[in-house]
């Protein structure tokens, strides 16, 4: 196993003041499991605002866990020092939505990988320019694109910058946040194409961030669906987007469809907004939205329990009607 997520809880305390007349603690992430292996892309899905950005943000350490435990190559990282954290960094790297946010607009694209390569004394001397021109051509890009400024690029070229800089620290992991929902739709499937090829032939993992179940499912081997600072459903990803058991994944699905005129129509489940994380509802987080809630789900928070092939936290997900199947 290379990445162990274990009870992941995640606070952000909101200062008073409009529209909070006192201090509020807003558990982002409450109560995270999961794990990624070796090679394997690992999808977080979920609306705006349930969490699965955060939880990128802690395995990257940008943001302190609570509670709960991340063990990265049989590390806890949780709250390693900055020094010995600063050492694991080149085999932990990130992809962000917007990869010129993290580029300097007056650094040459050669200059900023050979700065990522020297800081984490990656290579020295000549060796640098080897390995600049190296992650440029895996990533489809000219030598001499090296020598331009991030302005010159398209969007999808400088994600392609993006992933090149993270390749020349020779990653195990890669947590990739919302990397292609900026992209149009051609130049996603080329990014994701590239993020494949990259996966086999370098054996790297992901962690990958999307709301887009389409993308997660055409990346992802296994994928988690949050709901509200919590996993509710997680399993293989086609399998689950099949047959989705958990009511949230269907409502997620039914607004995000497949196009294919044979296609029965999506099942039945009533939208609306997802409550406020800061005062989420008692019981199962979604029964408010839930067709299915019965008395229970008002009261008793469902468990993540084994169910099919998955796990599932849904006190009635052996009694719901099935699921559309998908081939
Ligand atoms: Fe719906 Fe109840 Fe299942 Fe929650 S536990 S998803 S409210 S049926």
């Amino acid at each position: 196993m290379l990445l162990a997520v274990e009870g992941l809880r995640v606070t952000y305390q909101l200062r008073k003041g409009w529209p909070f007349p006192r201090t509020h603690a807003l558990k982002a992430v409450d109560g995270v499991d999961f794990s990624v292996d070796e090679g394997e892309a690992f999808g977080i899905v979920g609306e705006s605002g349930c969490g699965k950005s955060t939880v990128a943000r802690a395995i990257l350490r940008l943001v302190d866990a609570a509670e709960g435990r991340i063990v990265f190559t049989g590390v806890d990282v949780t709250r390693l020092p900055a020094r010995q954290l600063r050492r694991l960094r080149p085999k932990l790297q990130m992809i962000f939505q917007d990869p010129a946010a993290s580029l300097s607009p007056r650094m040459r694209i050669g200059d900023a990988l050979a700065e990522a390569i020297r800081v984490h004394a990656i290579a020295s001397g000549t060796e640098v320019e080897t390995l600049v021109r190296s992650a440029l051509g895996e990533v489809g890009l000219p030598p001499e694109a090296a020598g331009r400024f991030p302005h010159e690029f398209s969007g999808g070229q400088k994600q392609r910058i993006g992933i090149a800089r993270a390749l020349v620290l020779s990653p195990k992991l890669i947590v990739a946040d919302e990397p292609v929902s900026a992209l149009d739709v051609s130049v996603q499937a080329q990014i994701l194409n590239l993020m494949a090829r990259l996966k086999a032939e370098r054996n790297i993992a992901f962690v990958f961030i999307s709301h887009d179940l389409g993308v997660v499912r055409h990346f992802c081997e296994r994928t988690a669906v949050m709901y509200l600072g919590q996993i509710i459903e997680t399993g293989a990803t086609r399998a689950m987007f099949d047959a989705p058991a958990h009511p949230y994944t269907r409502l997620l699905r039914s607004v995000s469809p497949v196009p294919d005129p044979d296609r029965p129509a999506p099942d039945a489940v009533p939208e609306g907004e997802p409550p406020s994380p800061i005062d989420p509802p008692a019981g199962c987080r979604f029964h408010p939205r839930c067709g299915f809630a019965t008395a229970i789900c008002r009261t008793q928070p469902p468990l993540l329990r084994p169910f099919l092939a998955g796990l599932v936290a849904c006190h009635h997900a052996e009694n719901l009607p099935p699921a559309e199947i998908r081939s």
